[in-house]
């Protein structure tokens, strides 16, 4: 099975998207302004544990050290209070190094530690070989990850080769970032492959050819080009068996979209998803 690994360029293509997101998307600047200071982070994280190649069985320990400092430092400075408060009580709890643990075993555990392990743990995943990931425990079945197990974040279609009309479609792992490729209108949560159980909504009017929905609640258009859409790249596909959705991005549709930058500021679709009374199979590191 092909799998993805980001290579370094990643980081500067996930920069990019976030800048021309920033201007389009003024609803979702402050936490994309957020998300650019977790990046930065990040990408450092990655140059210095590509670097570093700390073996796997002290991986937890190196995150704990290397990272999660850095990722603190960035959210106390950067991020919204809540979180900020969140984490600061938590710290005085329990050890990172607990909760890095815990995300590597898929674990149960709160919002706010999740999101330090996650946000500490998955650049050095990224730079690291399978080896590190191997670390991680999780099924690898068809509905995760192949190379450390972990839950899809979201679905994108890739883009078109020259004799299919529409591309591949994949799934990208929440804990490592790696992608695999998985079966469209079948559900990434449960498998349900009925169409009769699986509901695609969409953005009004960005849609032709696709049973759905009108996605209704969203913020106006820019003011500058009134008949563009927000997503007319994205939609959700959710999944009446099991109760779940995540969100698709087609970069055939948009060849600028970075799937995992694009999903985390589409906050509109996540709130009318949860209207719907489905819950996200895994919710995005900014907690949508
Ligand atoms: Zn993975
Ligand atoms: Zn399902």
């Amino acid at each position: 099975m092909p799998v993805a690994i980001a290579a370094a360029p990643a980081w500067s293509e996930r920069r990019r998207r976030v800048g021309e997101l920033r201007r389009r998307q003024s609803f979702a600047r402050q936490l994309l302004d957020f998300y650019a200071a977790v990046l930065a982070v990040q990408e450092e994280a990655f140059l210095h544990a590509a670097a570093d190649a700390p073996p796997s069985q002290n991986l937890v320990a190196y995150v704990a050290e290397a990272v999660v400092p850095r990722v603190v430092d960035v959210t106390v400075a950067a991020g919204p209070d809540r979180l900020r408060g969140d984490l600061m009580r938590r710290l005085d709890a329990d050890d990172p190094g607990q909760m890095v643990r815990r995300w590597m075993r898929g674990e149960d555990q709160l919002p706010v530690d999740r999101y330090l392990a996650r946000a500490s743990l998955g650049p050095v995943l990224e730079a690291l070989d399978v080896s590190a990931r191997a670390a991680c425990e999780g099924p690898r079945d068809a509905r995760h990850c192949p190379d450390c197990g972990g839950p899809p974040q979201l679905s994108f279609f890739a883009a078109a080769s020259d004799d299919l009309a529409t591309g591949p479609r994949n799934l990208l792992c929440a804990r490592c970032g790696a992608t695999w490729s998985y079966a469209r209108m079948t559900c990434a949560g449960c498998g349900e492959s009925a169409s009769s159980k699986l509901s695609i909504f969409s953005e009004h009017g960005t849609m032709s050819g696709d049973r759905g929905s009108v996605v209704r609640g969203l913020p106006g258009p820019p003011a500058a080009d009134p008949q563009r859409a927000f997503f007319p790249h994205m939609r959700i596909e959710a999944c009446e068996s099991c109760r779940r959705y995540l969100l698709n991005v087609d970069v055939a549709a948009d060849p600028n979209a970075v799937p995992v930058v694009d999903e985390i500021a589409a906050i509109p679709l996540d709130l009318y998803a949860r209207e719907q009374g489905f819950s996200k199979i895994t919710t995005n590191l900014m907690g949508f």
